[in-house]
This record gives C-alpha cells, structure tokens and sequence, in this order.
C-alpha cells in the first residue's frame, strides 16, 4: 500500500465509523457535540458525566425518559446520568455499574409528594425501566434498563410504601414476565 492508497484507506474507515455511530444506540459526546439530541425535557448536559463532562447514554433510556416527564407532568431532576470511570469509582459506584453502561439514572425524590413518587415510578416501569434501587435516607431512585430486571433498597429495612404500590400496581411480578424480567431477584445492600 502507498501512502495515498493508506490516506483513502484511513479516511474511508473514519467516514464508516463516523456513519456506523451515528445510526448507533447511543448518544456520545460533550454536550455541545450531540447535535442529534431529541429530547423535548431534558438536555444532554444533564446526563453528563460529573467527572469528565462526557455524555454516553442510551437513545431509547432517554426518549423513554422523556415520555414519562409527559406524562408525570413534572420535572425530574436527575443527579446522576454517565459517569466515566474514574468518576464513578471515586463516588463509590460499583465496578459493573449501569452508569457506565449508558442506560441508568438517578433520580432526585426530595420535593415530590409520595403520590408523585408512585406515579413517576409507575411511568418508569411502563417505559421499560427493569431495574431500580430505592435510597431513602439520601432522598433519590436509581433507575435502569437492564435486561435481568433487579430491585434493592439501601439505607432502610424496605422499599417505601409508595415504590411497593407502584411495583404491584402495575403488575411488575405478574406481567414483567419473560421478555424483560427473567429473573426477579430482590436483594438488600
Ligand atoms: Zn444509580
């Protein structure tokens, strides 16, 4: 190969991993470089990492996100979306945590009434949320999509009145069934 054939070669593989990202799950980048954003609730910017200020989240979390901000009718403040991972092991987050993943969130509960608090989660569960983790003493939800749904709780002896109604409500151990929840599995840590 010449150097001109290893120019074309280059910039060719650039052009096809440029378009393959593009069309890829996930929005990736610093703020102002997610032109594609589509979100009507939420910038890009709250979802990034508060280590480094990169953004790696998934497409269908955040339009999922941002239908139940519609339908809640309220805002949702997220404290935590993309951590990078030294962000996330200085914060103490776990070495495989979905924040690394693209496709986790924490939500701020402080401000919300136990009625908005079971409705936001019951919007989450129908958007395909699987997974949360319920932080009472700390005052947020953590949220997130993957495929083996799991719930804890930390801090208390249980989830909250209002996160079990929405569980049952609607119909989580019923109807979650075996395309997202495989395996319900409900751990305390
Ligand atoms: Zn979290």
């Amino acid at each position: 190969m010449n150097r001109r054939e290893f120019i074309v070669g280059v910039s060719s593989t650039a052009l096809i991993a440029g378009t393959a990202e593009a069309k890829s799950g996930f929005y990736t980048g610093y703020p102002h470089q997610i032109t594609d954003w589509t979100a009507q609730h939420f910038t890009a910017r709250e979802f990034a990492s508060k280590g480094n200020g990169y953004v790696s989240v998934s497409r269908e979390m955040i339009a999922a996100l941002d239908r139940v901000r519609a339908a809640v009718g309220h805002s949702i403040h997220i404290t935590s979306g993309y951590r990078d991972p030294a962000h996330n092991a200085r914060v103490g987050g776990v070495k495989h945590s979905r924040h690394l993943l693209s496709d986790a969130v924490d939500i701020n509960l402080r401000g919300l009434s136990s009625p908005q608090r079971h409705a936001l989660t019951w919007h989450l569960l129908a958007e395909g949320f699987s997974s949360f983790g319920t932080y009472s003493r700390h005052g947020f939800m953590h949220a997130d999509m993957r495929p083996h749904a799991r719930i804890w709780h930390v801090g208390t002896g249980t989830h909250p009145a209002w996160f079990r109604q929405a569980l049952s409500d609607w119909g989580w151990q019923r109807d979650h069934g075996a395309t997202r929840t495989p395996r319900i599995r409900i751990t305390r840590t």
